[in-house]
Protein backbone atom coordinates (compact mmCIF):
# COMPACT_ATOMS: atom_id res chain seq x y z
CA UNK A 1 0.00 0.00 0.00
CA UNK A 2 1.20 3.66 -0.93
CA UNK A 3 0.06 6.47 1.10
CA UNK A 4 -1.42 9.39 -1.42
CA UNK A 5 0.53 11.82 1.53
CA UNK A 6 3.97 10.55 0.13
CA UNK A 7 3.70 11.67 -3.51
CA UNK A 8 5.02 14.99 -4.64
CA UNK A 9 2.33 17.10 -6.76
CA UNK A 10 4.12 16.27 -9.81
CA UNK A 11 4.10 12.53 -8.46
CA UNK A 12 0.19 12.82 -8.43
CA UNK A 13 -0.50 13.94 -11.92
CA UNK A 14 2.21 11.33 -13.54
CA UNK A 15 -0.05 8.27 -11.32
CA UNK A 16 -3.34 10.37 -12.98
CA UNK A 17 -2.24 10.15 -16.00
CA UNK A 18 -0.64 6.89 -15.70
CA UNK A 19 -4.28 5.71 -14.85
CA UNK A 20 -5.85 7.00 -17.48
CA UNK A 21 -6.82 10.15 -16.48
CA UNK A 22 -6.19 14.07 -17.09
CA UNK A 23 -3.77 16.19 -15.17
CA UNK A 24 -6.05 18.65 -13.79
CA UNK A 25 -7.43 15.34 -11.63
CA UNK A 26 -4.24 15.69 -9.56
CA UNK A 27 -5.33 19.04 -8.20
CA UNK A 28 -8.48 17.76 -7.13
CA UNK A 29 -6.61 15.19 -4.79
CA UNK A 30 -4.19 17.82 -3.60
CA UNK A 31 -6.75 20.48 -2.42
CA UNK A 32 -8.62 18.04 0.07
CA UNK A 33 -5.23 16.80 1.09
CA UNK A 34 -4.06 19.43 2.22
CA UNK A 35 -6.67 21.92 2.84
CA UNK A 36 -9.40 19.25 4.04
CA UNK A 37 -7.55 15.99 5.87
CA UNK A 38 -9.61 13.56 4.35
CA UNK A 39 -9.23 10.34 6.20
CA UNK A 40 -9.98 7.94 3.24
CA UNK A 41 -10.28 8.30 -0.18
CA UNK A 42 -14.18 8.12 0.04
CA UNK A 43 -13.92 11.60 1.47
CA UNK A 44 -12.60 13.26 -1.36
CA UNK A 45 -15.88 13.15 -3.30
CA UNK A 46 -14.69 14.97 -6.13
CA UNK A 47 -12.56 12.32 -7.39
CA UNK A 48 -14.29 10.11 -9.85
CA UNK A 49 -15.43 7.03 -8.43
CA UNK A 50 -13.64 4.98 -11.11
CA UNK A 51 -10.32 6.98 -10.76
CA UNK A 52 -11.00 6.08 -6.49
CA UNK A 53 -11.53 2.42 -7.86
CA UNK A 54 -8.25 2.33 -9.57
CA UNK A 55 -6.26 3.96 -6.78
CA UNK A 56 -7.58 1.35 -4.60
CA UNK A 57 -6.34 -1.80 -6.94
CA UNK A 58 -3.18 -0.06 -7.39
CA UNK A 59 -2.71 -0.06 -4.23
CA UNK A 60 -2.87 3.70 -2.91
CA UNK A 61 -4.62 5.04 0.17
CA UNK A 62 -4.88 7.75 2.33
CA UNK A 63 -2.98 7.81 6.04
CA UNK A 64 -0.16 6.48 7.39
CA UNK A 65 -1.25 7.20 11.36
CA UNK A 66 -4.05 6.98 13.73
CA UNK A 67 -4.20 9.32 16.86
CA UNK A 68 -4.02 6.99 19.91
CA UNK A 69 -3.35 9.30 22.81
CA UNK A 70 -3.24 13.01 23.29
CA UNK A 71 -1.68 14.82 26.22
CA UNK A 72 -2.15 18.32 26.52
CA UNK A 73 -0.36 20.49 29.44
CA UNK A 74 -1.62 22.08 32.60
CA UNK A 75 -0.82 26.31 30.42
CA UNK A 76 -3.04 24.29 27.12
CA UNK A 77 -0.02 25.53 25.30
CA UNK A 78 2.01 21.95 24.20
CA UNK A 79 0.28 19.09 22.98
CA UNK A 80 1.42 15.57 22.35
CA UNK A 81 0.21 12.94 20.01
CA UNK A 82 0.65 9.56 20.12
CA UNK A 83 0.83 8.06 16.86
CA UNK A 84 -0.04 4.33 16.07
CA UNK A 85 1.64 3.40 12.39
CA UNK A 86 1.26 -0.25 12.27
CA UNK A 87 0.45 -2.73 15.74
CA UNK A 88 4.09 -2.14 17.06
CA UNK A 89 5.40 1.07 15.92
CA UNK A 90 4.34 4.59 17.72
CA UNK A 91 5.36 7.75 17.52
CA UNK A 92 5.50 10.69 19.41
CA UNK A 93 4.79 14.55 18.05
CA UNK A 94 4.30 17.63 19.85
CA UNK A 95 2.76 21.27 18.77
CA UNK A 96 4.02 24.06 20.75
CA UNK A 97 2.12 26.87 20.70
CA UNK A 98 2.85 30.75 21.94
CA UNK A 99 0.67 33.34 22.16
CA UNK A 100 0.51 36.19 19.36
CA UNK A 101 2.25 39.57 20.28
CA UNK A 102 -0.92 41.34 18.41
CA UNK A 103 -3.98 41.13 20.49
CA UNK A 104 -6.45 39.29 18.46
CA UNK A 105 -3.43 37.69 16.92
CA UNK A 106 -3.02 34.14 15.83
CA UNK A 107 -0.44 32.13 18.01
CA UNK A 108 2.68 30.96 16.88
CA UNK A 109 1.86 26.76 16.42
CA UNK A 110 5.19 25.17 16.25
CA UNK A 111 5.30 21.14 15.38
CA UNK A 112 8.24 19.39 16.87
CA UNK A 113 8.28 16.30 14.21
CA UNK A 114 10.28 13.02 15.13
CA UNK A 115 12.01 10.93 11.53
CA UNK A 116 13.24 8.34 13.24
CA UNK A 117 11.77 5.33 16.02
CA UNK A 118 14.48 5.70 18.36
CA UNK A 119 17.99 7.12 17.51
CA UNK A 120 21.14 5.40 16.97
CA UNK A 121 23.24 8.30 17.95
CA UNK A 122 22.82 6.80 21.74
CA UNK A 123 23.52 10.61 23.17
CA UNK A 124 23.97 9.79 27.43
CA UNK A 125 21.08 12.53 28.09
CA UNK A 126 18.79 11.72 25.64
CA UNK A 127 15.33 9.82 26.30
CA UNK A 128 15.09 8.67 22.38
CA UNK A 129 19.05 7.90 22.24
CA UNK A 130 18.32 5.58 25.30
CA UNK A 131 15.91 3.94 23.35
CA UNK A 132 18.39 3.04 20.39
CA UNK A 133 17.50 2.81 17.02
CA UNK A 134 14.47 0.79 15.54
CA UNK A 135 13.83 1.99 12.40
CA UNK A 136 13.57 4.98 9.77
CA UNK A 137 10.10 6.70 9.14
CA UNK A 138 8.74 7.52 6.02
CA UNK A 139 8.40 10.61 4.29
CA UNK A 140 4.34 9.85 4.44
CA UNK A 141 4.76 9.05 8.38
CA UNK A 142 6.63 12.15 8.60
CA UNK A 143 3.94 14.41 6.88
CA UNK A 144 1.62 12.89 8.76
CA UNK A 145 2.16 14.06 12.08
CA UNK A 146 1.67 17.62 10.44
CA UNK A 147 -1.39 16.74 8.80
CA UNK A 148 -2.89 15.65 12.26
CA UNK A 149 -2.29 18.94 13.93
CA UNK A 150 -3.05 20.82 10.93
CA UNK A 151 -6.18 19.25 11.33
CA UNK A 152 -6.81 19.96 14.81
CA UNK A 153 -5.51 23.44 13.91
CA UNK A 154 -8.06 23.85 11.60
CA UNK A 155 -11.09 23.34 13.94
CA UNK A 156 -9.62 25.86 16.00
CA UNK A 157 -9.79 28.34 13.61
CA UNK A 158 -5.62 28.23 13.52
CA UNK A 159 -2.82 27.10 11.35
CA UNK A 160 0.81 25.61 11.48
CA UNK A 161 3.40 27.91 11.22
CA UNK A 162 6.67 26.47 12.08
CA UNK A 163 8.18 23.08 12.19
CA UNK A 164 11.27 21.79 14.00
CA UNK A 165 12.93 18.47 13.06
CA UNK A 166 13.71 17.97 17.09
CA UNK A 167 11.39 15.11 17.70
CA UNK A 168 12.47 11.49 17.77
CA UNK A 169 15.78 10.75 15.81
CA UNK A 170 18.34 12.17 13.81
CA UNK A 171 16.58 13.58 10.74
CA UNK A 172 20.31 13.81 8.69
CA UNK A 173 20.17 10.24 9.68
CA UNK A 174 16.85 9.61 7.55
CA UNK A 175 17.96 11.73 4.55
CA UNK A 176 16.15 10.97 1.84
CA UNK A 177 12.87 10.24 3.36
CA UNK A 178 12.96 13.70 5.36
CA UNK A 179 13.96 15.46 2.75
CA UNK A 180 11.39 14.38 0.40
CA UNK A 181 8.70 15.08 3.54
CA UNK A 182 10.10 19.00 3.36
CA UNK A 183 9.45 18.71 -0.12
CA UNK A 184 5.88 18.16 0.33
CA UNK A 185 5.48 20.18 3.20
CA UNK A 186 6.94 23.19 1.74
CA UNK A 187 5.39 23.08 -2.05
CA UNK A 188 2.87 25.47 -3.20
CA UNK A 189 0.40 22.56 -4.22
CA UNK A 190 1.60 20.27 -1.30
CA UNK A 191 1.24 21.53 2.17
CA UNK A 192 2.77 24.92 1.31
CA UNK A 193 4.88 26.25 4.57
CA UNK A 194 7.03 28.69 3.79
CA UNK A 195 10.52 26.94 3.75
CA UNK A 196 11.68 29.92 6.08
CA UNK A 197 9.48 28.06 8.68
CA UNK A 198 11.63 24.87 8.83
CA UNK A 199 14.14 23.89 10.90
CA UNK A 200 16.19 20.91 10.88
CA UNK A 201 18.11 20.15 14.12
CA UNK A 202 21.46 16.96 13.33
CA UNK A 203 23.76 15.72 15.81
CA UNK A 204 26.37 17.10 13.71
CA UNK A 205 26.95 14.85 10.56
CA UNK A 206 29.02 17.02 8.69
CA UNK A 207 28.67 15.22 5.23
CA UNK A 208 24.63 15.39 5.64
CA UNK A 209 25.28 19.53 6.57
CA UNK A 210 27.01 19.66 3.31
CA UNK A 211 24.38 17.57 1.34
CA UNK A 212 21.49 20.00 2.79
CA UNK A 213 23.40 22.58 1.56
CA UNK A 214 23.37 21.64 -1.92
CA UNK A 215 19.23 21.53 -1.49
CA UNK A 216 18.68 25.25 -2.92
CA UNK A 217 16.16 25.50 -0.15
CA UNK A 218 15.72 28.08 2.82
CA UNK A 219 15.76 25.92 5.61
CA UNK A 220 17.20 27.11 9.00
CA UNK A 221 19.58 24.65 10.61
CA UNK A 222 20.42 23.61 14.29
CA UNK A 223 23.66 21.74 15.07
CA UNK A 224 23.52 19.90 18.49
CA UNK A 225 27.28 20.98 20.09
CA UNK A 226 26.50 20.59 23.81
CA UNK A 227 30.61 20.78 24.46
CA UNK A 228 33.55 23.10 23.13
CA UNK A 229 36.01 19.90 22.93
CA UNK A 230 36.45 16.57 21.57
CA UNK A 231 36.69 14.96 24.66
CA UNK A 232 33.82 16.68 26.34
CA UNK A 233 31.79 15.78 23.35
CA UNK A 234 32.35 12.07 23.04
CA UNK A 235 31.21 11.44 26.50
CA UNK A 236 27.58 13.19 25.51
CA UNK A 237 27.53 12.23 22.41
CA UNK A 238 29.52 8.57 22.11
CA UNK A 239 28.84 8.33 18.10
CA UNK A 240 30.25 11.59 17.69
CA UNK A 241 33.63 10.02 16.66
CA UNK A 242 33.72 10.65 12.93
CA UNK A 243 33.00 14.87 13.28
CA UNK A 244 35.07 16.61 15.43
CA UNK A 245 33.84 20.00 16.79
CA UNK A 246 36.20 21.71 14.38
CA UNK A 247 34.78 20.27 11.46
CA UNK A 248 31.16 20.48 13.11
CA UNK A 249 31.20 23.94 12.99
CA UNK A 250 33.46 24.26 10.06
CA UNK A 251 30.31 22.25 8.25
CA UNK A 252 28.21 24.70 9.65
CA UNK A 253 30.19 27.90 8.13
CA UNK A 254 29.67 26.17 4.89
CA UNK A 255 26.01 25.99 5.36
CA UNK A 256 25.47 29.50 6.02
CA UNK A 257 27.79 30.78 3.23
CA UNK A 258 25.51 28.45 0.86
CA UNK A 259 22.14 29.15 2.04
CA UNK A 260 22.58 32.83 3.81
CA UNK A 261 20.68 31.17 6.71
CA UNK A 262 22.06 31.74 10.31
CA UNK A 263 23.04 28.61 12.22
CA UNK A 264 21.89 27.72 15.60
CA UNK A 265 24.22 26.27 17.92
CA UNK A 266 22.05 23.79 20.23
CA UNK A 267 23.64 23.17 24.09
CA UNK A 268 21.65 20.87 26.41
CA UNK A 269 23.31 22.63 29.60
CA UNK A 270 23.93 20.06 32.40
CA UNK A 271 25.06 21.10 35.98
CA UNK A 272 28.97 19.36 36.44
CA UNK A 273 29.16 18.44 33.31
CA UNK A 274 29.25 21.26 30.88
CA UNK A 275 28.40 24.36 32.34
CA UNK A 276 31.07 25.56 33.99
CA UNK A 277 32.62 29.23 33.48
CA UNK A 278 35.65 27.95 31.50
CA UNK A 279 33.49 25.72 29.81
CA UNK A 280 31.65 28.50 28.66
CA UNK A 281 35.00 31.02 27.93
CA UNK A 282 36.33 28.08 25.65
CA UNK A 283 32.78 28.01 23.89
CA UNK A 284 32.50 31.34 23.02
CA UNK A 285 36.23 31.37 21.95
CA UNK A 286 34.95 28.86 19.47
CA UNK A 287 32.05 30.50 18.18
CA UNK A 288 33.32 34.03 18.70
CA UNK A 289 32.92 36.53 15.42
CA UNK A 290 31.29 33.26 13.39
CA UNK A 291 28.02 35.15 13.43
CA UNK A 292 25.79 32.23 15.07
CA UNK A 293 23.45 31.68 17.83
CA UNK A 294 23.84 29.38 20.40
CA UNK A 295 20.86 28.49 22.28
CA UNK A 296 21.13 27.16 25.34
CA UNK A 297 18.66 24.68 26.80
CA UNK A 298 18.93 23.82 30.28
CA UNK A 299 18.15 19.99 30.01
CA UNK A 300 15.17 18.43 30.57
CA UNK A 301 14.66 15.16 33.26
CA UNK A 302 14.76 11.76 31.28
CA UNK A 303 15.88 8.53 33.16
CA UNK A 304 19.49 9.37 33.05
CA UNK A 305 20.85 11.39 36.41
CA UNK A 306 21.81 14.54 34.65
CA UNK A 307 20.56 17.75 36.45
CA UNK A 308 19.77 20.95 35.41
CA UNK A 309 22.26 23.56 36.52
CA UNK A 310 20.37 26.34 38.83
CA UNK A 311 19.56 29.37 37.13
CA UNK A 312 22.38 31.64 38.39
CA UNK A 313 24.56 29.02 36.36
CA UNK A 314 22.53 29.44 33.69
CA UNK A 315 22.49 33.13 33.71
CA UNK A 316 26.21 33.07 34.09
CA UNK A 317 26.92 30.93 31.44
CA UNK A 318 25.02 32.81 28.67
CA UNK A 319 26.58 36.06 30.02
CA UNK A 320 30.10 34.71 29.50
CA UNK A 321 28.91 33.96 26.21
CA UNK A 322 27.15 37.58 25.45
CA UNK A 323 30.07 39.34 26.89
CA UNK A 324 32.32 37.51 23.98
CA UNK A 325 29.91 39.21 21.41
CA UNK A 326 28.06 35.58 20.95
CA UNK A 327 24.79 35.46 20.52
CA UNK A 328 22.58 34.11 22.74
CA UNK A 329 19.47 32.61 24.11
CA UNK A 330 17.97 30.20 27.04
CA UNK A 331 15.17 28.38 25.11
CA UNK A 332 12.31 28.76 26.99
CA UNK A 333 10.57 25.50 28.35
CA UNK A 334 7.62 23.64 27.38
CA UNK A 335 5.44 20.47 27.39
CA UNK A 336 8.50 19.11 30.62
CA UNK A 337 5.39 17.86 33.01
CA UNK A 338 3.85 15.73 29.81
CA UNK A 339 7.58 14.62 29.04
CA UNK A 340 6.61 16.29 25.71
CA UNK A 341 10.00 18.79 25.91
CA UNK A 342 13.40 18.20 24.44
CA UNK A 343 15.10 14.95 24.74
CA UNK A 344 12.29 13.56 26.57
CA UNK A 345 10.47 11.15 23.54
CA UNK A 346 10.55 7.54 23.50
CA UNK A 347 7.73 5.58 22.67
CA UNK A 348 8.56 2.28 24.39
CA UNK A 349 7.76 3.09 27.88
CA UNK A 350 4.27 4.44 26.55
CA UNK A 351 0.71 2.01 27.14
N1 LIG B 1 18.78 14.32 16.69
C1 LIG B 1 18.68 15.70 16.49
C2 LIG B 1 17.27 16.23 16.63
C3 LIG B 1 16.44 15.68 17.76
S1 LIG B 1 16.97 16.06 19.39
C4 LIG B 1 19.62 16.45 17.41
O1 LIG B 1 20.17 15.85 18.31
O2 LIG B 1 19.81 17.65 17.17
C5 LIG B 1 16.46 17.76 19.52
C6 LIG B 1 17.18 18.55 20.56
O3 LIG B 1 16.86 18.10 21.88
C7 LIG B 1 18.68 18.46 20.45
O4 LIG B 1 19.29 19.72 20.52
C8 LIG B 1 19.04 17.63 21.65
O5 LIG B 1 20.32 17.86 22.06
C9 LIG B 1 18.03 18.11 22.64
N2 LIG B 1 17.91 17.21 23.81
C10 LIG B 1 18.06 15.88 23.86
N3 LIG B 1 17.87 15.42 25.12
C11 LIG B 1 17.59 16.49 25.88
C12 LIG B 1 17.25 16.66 27.25
N4 LIG B 1 17.17 15.64 28.10
N5 LIG B 1 17.03 17.93 27.68
C13 LIG B 1 17.08 18.96 26.84
N6 LIG B 1 17.37 18.86 25.54
C14 LIG B 1 17.62 17.64 25.05
FE1 LIG C 1 19.49 11.13 18.71
FE2 LIG C 1 19.31 13.79 18.88
FE3 LIG C 1 18.67 12.24 20.98
FE4 LIG C 1 21.21 12.45 20.23
S1 LIG C 1 19.92 14.11 21.03
S2 LIG C 1 20.16 10.54 20.75
S3 LIG C 1 21.02 12.61 18.04
S4 LIG C 1 17.63 12.32 19.05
Amino acid sequence: MTDLYRLLPEEMEELVMNLGYERYRADQILYPLYYKYPKSLSDIPQIPKALREKFTEEGYEIGSSNETHRVVSDDGNTTKLLLNLSENQAIETVLMQYPSSKVGGHPRSTICVSTQIGCAMGCVFCATGQMGFESNLKAEQIVSQVIHFAKLLQERGEHVTNLVFMGMGEPLANYDEMIRAIKILTHDRGFGLGQRHITVSTIGITSGIDKLAEENLQIGLAISLHAPNDDLRKKLVPTAGPNSVQEIIEAGRRYYKKTGRRVTFEYALMKGINDSPEIAEELAWLLQGNGSHVNIIPINPTAGDFRRPDEDSVLEFERILYNAGVNCTVRVEKGTEISAACGQLRTDIVG
